[in-house]
């Protein structure tokens, strides 16, 4: 399970030009900077993105959405909601950040199992639904990503959400869809404020949407013990044949949109965990890069997270016990997923 990690960045996705928004195109060079200067830089393998056709956009959003982005960035641009907007190159330079998705999902599927890759994009993706955009995003890059590997022959896929925000996107794409596990970490209370224990999905996607709300504070050993003793059971219940990492880096400690206290370590424990998983499920994955608005929390936490990747040990080494509020939530989640998914009843540690 060691080797190169592929990265797929072009200097196209810092022409979303958002001035002095947090999102901004600076975050973005600062990480690809400081990968390039670093000994990681050796273990990486840098590969070109595309931009995505239209109808693989549409794999994930309705014909409206396109329209609308494309439009209003031909005009020049314009606000969508108050914390997000499209300028001049937006259309083109989110059609590449799905592309990014697509390639790096590609590359690790047509390698296979203990295959990594990374999409170094921006805009991101998770908040942006079926039918419009938000909260930064524009396409939803993971979520084409993920339809994409189905049409080629990945019929479950797992997502893994670990932005300090709740992918409500991602959510509303694949809620009424059993092929597709969207499991979510985020802070609670924060935007966009879904994301709560009781949303499960629906219909034919019910308990298929599995989400873990944590209080500002939260640290590694916390999401570490998610990890193991949620994320683990349900991936080895559900075996997906691919794995897709929407991942943010604004859990780290010092980030200033966010209340959580990740460290540059607990990104690499999460990593480990990730790892674990794709071992034990012979899966390969590819990670799309989120939010994140700390420079330095950005650049070496995914310094680590390529490192753990690429072969650096790392486990994720949970804790035996959770603290009082995550003990509470998973409580919940047994109450409302336990019918569907037995692992989740037992109280046990899960042995991997
Ligand atoms: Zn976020």
């Amino acid at each position: 399970m060691s080797g190169k990690v592929a990265v797929f960045y072009d200097p196209i996705y810092l022409g979303h030009d958002t001035g002095m928004h947090p999102e901004s195109p600076g975050r973005l060079r600062h990480a690809v900077s400081h990968l390039k200067s670093s000994s990681i830089n050796e273990r990486l393998l840098w590969m070109p993105p595309r931009q995505a056709e239209d109808s693989e956009i549409l794999l994930a959003h309705l014909p409206q959405h396109l329209e609308t982005v494309r439009v209003l960035s031909a005009r020049g641009g314009g606000r969508i909601d108050l914390d997000t907007s499209v300028y001049p190159d937006s259309y083109q330079v989110a059609a590449w950040a799905v592309g990014g998705a697509i390639a790096a999902a590609e590359w690790a599927w047509q390698r296979g199992p203990g295959s990594f890759a990374v999409a170094l994009v921006r805009p991101p993706g998770h908040h942006a639904s079926s039918g419009s955009a938000g909260g930064f995003c524009l396409f939803n890059n993971v979520a084409v990503g993920a339809r994409y590997l189905q049409r080629q022959g990945a019929e479950r896929v797992l997502i893994v959400d670990w932005d300090l925000h709740h992918g409500n996107g991602t959510q509303e794409i694949f809620y009424s869809d059993p092929s597709v596990l969207y499991f979510s970490i985020h802070q609670h209370p924060a935007y966009p404020g879904t994301g709560s224990p009781e949303e499960i999905g629906r219909g034919p996607g019910r308990g298929y949407t599995v989400n873990f709300p944590v209080p500002p504070g939260t640290g590694d050993d916390d999401l570490a013990w998610i990890m193991s003793s949620v994320l683990m059971r349900l991936a080895a219940a559900f075996r997906p044949h691919a794995i897709a990492v929407s991942c943010g880096f604004d859990g780290y400690f010092a980030d200033p949109l966010g209340d959580l206290r990740l460290t540059v370590e607990g990104f690499g424990r999460l990593a480990a965990g990730i790892r674990d998983l794709a071992f034990q499920q012979q899966a390969p994955v590819f990670a799309v890069l989120e939010g994140g608005y700390h420079r330095d929390g950005i650049a070496r936490g995914l310094e680590r997270v390529l490192a753990v990747w690429s072969g650096s040990p790392a486990e994720l080494a949970p804790p035996t016990e959770p603290g009082a509020w995550v003990s509470r939530v998973m409580a919940m989640i047994r109450q409302h997923l336990a019918d569907r998914w037995e692992v989740l009843a037992d109280r046990g540690q899960l042995d991997i």
